[in-house]
């Protein structure tokens, strides 16, 4: 049987099997198309559809030997799972940089994978990873993030999700809501250049970590222009 993936997924096969776009599996009669496509490497979140021998079919379908399967990638935007998105251990900075456009995005540096698995079903959340095994767990609602670098790892979510972006509404520390606070209350925690200078400022509702948007203003415009000019 073989599998057939499109140019984007490539990446996702053996360096051998990428230039052809597809890799030989041995004939199983009890796999599903489900499972031949995870066998070849692909996790069920790249998965848009899927064609047995040229015809559209279900992941619970099942392949005579010597069956084309191919995949289709997923169409971009898709919806983000309501509850918002969670973050694997190793996208800290990609979480901050979520954070700063006002997405909910959960994180911490010790959660282990069956409980990131875990709390991305019960809290219906988008589980952001760049590990592929994660996201092989059955019932994972996620994606594979790409790009090595932070800004093109949050490029690459916002084109994958296009989610509605409110700069400046969440704390990047703790990701909590920021609320509007008096400059009186703040004053004694700026440094004399940012009292001279800004009026404006929020607060962490949970860390109280205190914003003003002169600090951040640059840093968004950057980070959203970067992000949505396609050719980067
Ligand atoms: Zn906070």
């Amino acid at each position: 049987m073989t599998v057939r993936v499109p140019e984007e997924l490539a990446f996702l096969l053996p360096p051998r099997d990428r230039p052809a776009r597809a890799r030989r599996l041995r004939a199983d009669p009890d796999a599903t198309l489900g499972h031949l496509v995870r066998a070849a490497g692909v996790p069920p979140t790249e998965v848009g559809g899927l064609r047995l021998d040229g015809r559209p079919a279900g992941r619970s379908a099942r392949a005579a030997p010597g069956g084309v399967v191919d995949v289709l990638a997923v169409a971009r935007p898709e919806p983000a799972a309501p509850g918002g998105f969670l973050l694997d251990v190793g996208l800290g900075a990609l979480a901050r940089r979520l954070r700063l456009l006002g997405l909910d995005a959960a994180w911490s540096n010790d959660a282990g994978d069956a409980e990131l698995a875990a709390r991305a079903r019960d809290e219906q959340r988008t589980l952001l990873t760049q590990d592929r095994g994660l996201l092989m767990r059955r019932g994972v609602r996620g994606a594979l993030v790409r790009g090595a670098r932070p800004d093109d790892q949050l490029a690459d979510v916002l084109d994958r999700f296009a989610p509605a972006l409110a700069p400046l509404t969440r704390c990047t520390a703790c990701g909590a809501h920021l609320t509007p606070v008096a400059k009186a209350e703040v004053a004694d925690r700026l440094p004399a250049g940012t009292r001279r200078t800004y009026d404006d400022f929020s607060r962490c509702t949970a860390c109280g970590r205190v914003y003003w948007r002169g600090a951040h203003a640059a840093r968004i415009d950057r980070l959203v222009r970067r992000a949505r000019r396609p050719d980067r």
